[in-house]
């Protein structure tokens, strides 16, 4: 339905994303364009940033979910929010088509447009994973994969089935790059945590798998450090499969194959299957009239404008983030571009914002994005970790604290880092959290049964009808 909603009249500078880099560039601009008679409009399908980074601890139970989210319209007080998604850019007329909510559809003008849509999980063509699986780009998904492991295991405790049990306590992550890593040490402590809580299931009874296609994990350290942790995961009761793909995930029947050969690498049945095999460009990224890559990125210039596709720059628009092939200056990058990063997003976010002043108003002067890696720590369950900050090599406890410092630095607003501090304050006070909320897929249950009518099925109940059929 095409509406005309009411909307500034001002000239505008229209941020796609309102995620980690979306973020930056609207809290850099937004009050000075207003100075300038223009304003700011952030465009969500969100109302919200996730701090993806902390997924894995929101899995875990050391950060509550709304705290790694940072609302928009609290910390973006200078610009407009809507909360929408942007389907279509049509830079020729300068023209943004949004879909709102219940199918509202309406076309954006703006002046300049800065594109920062992020990336989504790069699912490759597995028959049945899509239906078994579930990726850990969005808070509703660390909540939702949250309850299925506790609610497995509290249901596993009763199974008296061998195979059902074993099936409903084996855990998979496939992906072992920093995101699958952090996950598989998180859900481990958790798995152990919620166990011995429960005297009716024995540790042995979880089998908790890292399934990775190349040779080691962890491909931002230092090979020593890879294997080390591969090490201290076997050591932790986790199983690392290197070498090793998934081939299909019908009815959560998960078939491996060894990389080296491609023989046959076994098969087992797993409830719980989370694929972190890496990102690609947000889809919407095909739906402009800008110049994409070979990967579905946006071409952009090291000044992070948008390239023309004829070696100059498309005047008003601008990309940066894991929707945009940066250029990486420093060479380190892999095929000569930035990788998809926080670190890269929040630093081109700044860079971007200078550089659209300097272009729209003459203000300071236009700059090439230039980051050398500040390298990278990782944190795998409580007092666990491994990382290389400013190139110092740090595993354990260390490396623990140095991702924590770093991220709750990182998150954006006070206000947020504090309500995560908090939370791990108490963590430590109390211990991990295992509380579980049941039926959050299916809330109006307890309703539905008051008033005499049948219960809904949940997610598990689906799978479980069509393993069963
Ligand atoms: C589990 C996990 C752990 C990570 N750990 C680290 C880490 O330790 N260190 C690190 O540096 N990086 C880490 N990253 C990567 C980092 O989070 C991303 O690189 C970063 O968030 C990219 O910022 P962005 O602004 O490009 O995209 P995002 O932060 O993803 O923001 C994109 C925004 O665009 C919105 N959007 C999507 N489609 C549309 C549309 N059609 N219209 C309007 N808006 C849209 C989304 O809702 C989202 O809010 C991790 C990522 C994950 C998933």
């Amino acid at each position: 339905m095409a509406i005309t909603p009411h909307l500034s009249p001002k000239p505008r500078v229209l941020v796609v994303g309102g995620g980690y880099g979306g973020y930056h560039v609207a809290k850099r601009l937004q009050k000075k364009i207003r100075d300038r008679g223009g304003i700011v409009t952030v465009v969500d399908p969100n109302s919200y940033l996730t701090y993806q980074p902390f997924l894995p601890e929101v899995v875990g139970g050391s950060i509550e979910a709304r705290h790694a989210l940072v609302d928009l319209r609290s910390h973006l007080r200078h610009s407009e929010v809507i909360q929408g998604k942007v389907v279509e850019i049509k830079h020729a007329g300068k023209t943004a088509t949004i879909e709102g909510p219940e199918g509202m559809t309406f076309d954006l003008p703006y002046q300049d447009v800065v594109v920062t849509a992020g990336a989504d999980s790069r699912v490759f063509p597995i028959e049945g994973l899509g239906e078994a699986g579930i990726g850990l780009k969005r808070i509703e998904e660390a909540v939702s994969l949250r309850n299925q492991i506790l609610e497995r295991i509290e249901s596993a405790a009763l199974m008296t089935d061998a195979d059902e049990r074993r099936r409903a306590m084996t855990f998979v992550v496939v992906g072992g790059g920093f995101a699958g890593a952090e996950l598989i040490g998180e859900i481990e402590d958790l798995v152990r945590t919620a166990i011995s809580k429960n005297p009716r299931l024995a540790q042995s009874d979880a089998r908790v798998v890292l399934i990775e296609a190349m040779g080691r994990i962890m491909p931002e350290v230092t090979e020593e450090q890879a294997e080390a942790v591969v090490e201290e995961f076997r050591a932790r009761g986790i199983e690392v499969l290197l070498n090793t793909s998934l081939s299909s995930a019908v009815d959560n029947h998960l078939k491996l194959v060894n990389m080296s050969d491609q023989s046959d690498a076994g098969s087992f049945y797993a409830d719980t299957l989370v694929w972190t095999a890496g990102v690609a460009a947000n889809k919407l990224a095909k739906s402009t009239d800008f110049p994409v890559e070979e990967r579905g990125r946006i071409e952009v210039t090291p000044t992070l404008q948008v390239s023309d596709g004829q070696g100059g720059v498309a005047e008003g628009a601008w990309a940066a983030g894991d929707v945009a092939a940066v250029p990486d200056l420093t060479g380190d990058g892999p095929g000569g571009f930035c990788v998809p990063n926080a670190q890269h997003a929040g630093r081109q976010a700044a860079r971007l914002a200078e550089n659209l002043m300097a272009v729209r108003f003459g203000e300071g002067a236009v700059e090439e994005y230039y980051h050398k890696s500040l390298g990278t720590v990782a944190g795998m369950g409580v007092g666990k970790g491994v990382g290389n900050p400013l190139g110092i090599e740090l595993s354990g406890v260390a490396a623990w604290l140095g991702h924590r410092f770093y991220h709750n630095y990182a998150m954006p607003s006070l206000e947020r880092s504090s309500r995560v501090l908090g939370g791990w304050i108490n963590e430590i006070i109390f211990g991990k959290d295992t509380t579980q909320v049941k039926e959050l897929e299916t809330p109006h249950n307890a309703f539905r049964e008051a008033a005499g009518l049948e219960r809904l099925p949940n997610r598990m109940d689906v799978k479980k009808e069509a393993s069963d059929a």
